[in-house]
């Protein structure tokens, strides 16, 4: 932090204790809350565990972490000064120029004066007799505010498995998503990764180059397509920057947020293997490209099959090793059903010397040693761990903030056998509380960013009309909870998603019930459903007051 930031910090200790809102989170979507709800004149209070804004990008520091969406789309669409001013250096950009742009927002907006940094909620509840919601800090703060809502990401709650012996071990050890600012030094060390996912994928070939030797601990291979980074290409830039507004609004009315290629209206089953493989080829590197070569790949696992087969191929041309070739290669589940990876090098890493991958499947990790790890096989000596093994996605974060609503009902006891909310949003027994990108919206399925907007929006449209009309509360009713949790899972069940053990279904969480969370049908058809809602004079919920 700047000392311009951190006298700004000190400063703004709590010196309020009522507010119309608070937002917890300075991530993409707590900012954009914040300086909308400063627009319309409502006073404000932004809580954040970090030292900065960022979110995602303030706390995912490993070596080699960079988005998976454009830059030119994973970026704020409401000033169209700051779209034009900002300049991109990559097409997909790295952590660092992310944290930038998030910096770049928070001053530009003078957003920090209403932000308390290194300050983690710990509690919220809802007050029946006052109907205003009591926020406590495990600073000491105490407040109220009218509107609670959250900002805290759907992945950032760590997951960091029970392994038997963590406590013991002499080295260091690391979450990537807590990697130190400072960076570590591992010149000379022998590292051990232990998560073959999105993060994972990204890191290893990185911590290969800086490492002595790198043991990967793979459980389960992913489906990973190279990203084919480059440079801006100013012309590409100048020309999004010419017609910006049209590529937002078809990335609004789009199924995942971004522009994407249409989807092909032909079976893969009704085309030979020679126009398959080509048209595979033709999207090699675009994964929404390959997923749309044909129109039942996502729903039907015969034709699904074929890609992924494609895809095992194309590693095993990369990898020498035929025997790790196939370790690497996924199996037993359907491409697109866990998040496709993008990577940099990845499966060529595994032709270096210094990488030995280890199939913990088959031999599942038994133990952390003080030493290093433990399989049911072999021993591993290693100097530093790094764990790259994910988060309790999208119930985590908003249940470690001890939600408690109406009747004093937890908001972990009422998702109980998992999450329920009407749009996303709202959920029954909470009243005036936001859920941005909550469970049950398009959020992890689509560009975050596309998302976050119109969920900001919607909810500063909707206390505008409370404000305008004279209404205290707005809570959704039961029914059209139960109709809108019947919906996600049904579309979820149109589609091969259940079929994978994945986060989306909170099967990396022993325990945690297998529901799937996210709103598959789609951003587009998502945004129509939630201005429908308002149209028809707020459909579904109760306003009171
Ligand atoms: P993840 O997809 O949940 O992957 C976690 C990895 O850790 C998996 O390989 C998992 O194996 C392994 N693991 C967990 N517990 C284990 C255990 N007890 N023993 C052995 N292995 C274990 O987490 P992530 O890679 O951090 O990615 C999460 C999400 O963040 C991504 O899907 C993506 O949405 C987002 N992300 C995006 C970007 C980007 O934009 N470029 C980059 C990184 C992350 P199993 O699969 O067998 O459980």
């Amino acid at each position: 932090m700047s000392q311009a930031q951190e006298e700004s910090v000190a400063s703004n200790l709590v010196s309020h204790t009522e507010y119309d809102a608070v937002v917890v989170g300075a991530g993409f979507a707590g900012m954009y809350m914040l300086h909308r709800l400063r627009e319309k004149g409502l006073s404000a209070r932004v809580f954040e565990t970090g030292e900065g804004v960022g979110g995602t990008w303030y706390w995912n520091r490993y070596p080699g972490a960079r988005v998976d969406s454009p830059s030119m789309q994973y970026s704020l669409s409401f000033s169209s000064e700051m779209e034009q001013e900002w300049k991109w250096s990559e097409f997909y950009s790295p952590q660092a120029d992310l944290e930038k742009y998030a910096n770049h927002v928070a001053d530009r907006f003078d957003l920090r004066r209403d932000i308390q940094f290194g300050t983690r909620v710990v509690g919220a509840s809802f007050d029946d007799d006052t109907k205003r919601w009591l926020i406590e800090t495990d600073r000491g703060d105490s407040v109220s505010a009218k509107y609670f809502i959250t900002a805290a990401g759907c992945l950032s709650a760590t997951n960091v498995p029970n392994f038997k012996g963590i406590e013991s071990f002499e080295g260091q050890w690391y979450h990537t998503s807590r990697w130190p600012a400072e960076g570590v030094d591992l010149t000379g060390k022998r590292v051990g990764i232990i998560g073959t996912g999105s993060t994972g994928i990204q890191a290893i070939p990185v911590l290969a180059e800086q490492s002595e030797h790198l043991h990967v601990f793979q459980r389960t291979p992913n489906y990973s397509l190279p990203s084919n980074n480059t440079k801006m290409d100013p012309a590409f830039e100048q020309e999004w920057k010419q017609t910006y507004p049209q590529h937002r609004q078809a990335a609004r009315e789009s199924a995942v947020g971004v522009e994407i290629p249409a989807f092909s209206d032909r079976s893969a089953l009704d085309a030979t293997e020679e126009e398959r493989q080509a048209a595979f080829e033709g999207a090699w590197g675009n994964y929404a490209a390959l997923l749309a070569t044909f129109n039942d790949i996502t729903t039907n696992p015969e034709a699904n099959e074929f890609v992924a087969e494609f895809v095992r191929n194309k590693i095993r041309q990369t990898v020498k090793n035929p025997e790790v070739a196939e370790l690497l290669a996924p199996k037993g589940y359907p491409i697109g059903t866990k998040r496709i990876c993008i990577d940099s090098g990845y499966f060529e890493t595994y032709n270096r010397d210094n990488v030995t991958l280890v199939d913990v499947k088959t031999n599942p990790i038994e133990e952390i040693t003080p030493t290093g790890l433990r399989t049911t096989a072999d021993s591993y000596d290693l100097d530093v761990l790094v764990f790259a093994t994910g988060f309790d996605a999208m119930t985590g974060p908003l249940f470690r903030m001890g939600i408690v609503g109406k009747d004093g009902l937890s908001l972990q006891d009422k998702w109980d056998a998992g999450p329920r909310t009407y749009l996303g949003i709202s959920t029954v027994g909470f009243p005036n509380m936001f859920m941005i990108t909550g469970p049950g919206s398009p959020s992890v399925l689509s560009n975050m960013t596309t998302s976050i907007e119109q969920h900001v929006d919607w909810i500063i449209d909707t206390i505008t009309y409370l404000k305008k009309n004279g209404l205290e509360n707005i809570e959704p009713m039961a029914e059209a909870e139960d109709q809108w949790v019947e919906h996600v899972n049904e579309v979820a069940n149109l589609t091969l998603y259940p079929r994978a053990n994945s986060w989306y279904l909170g099967a990396n969480i022993p325990g945690k019930p297998r529901v799937f969370m996210p709103y598959v049908g789609g951003v587009g058809n998502y945004r129509k459903k939630c201005d429908e809602v308002v149209a028809n004079n707020y459909e579904g919920f109760e306003l009171t007051g």
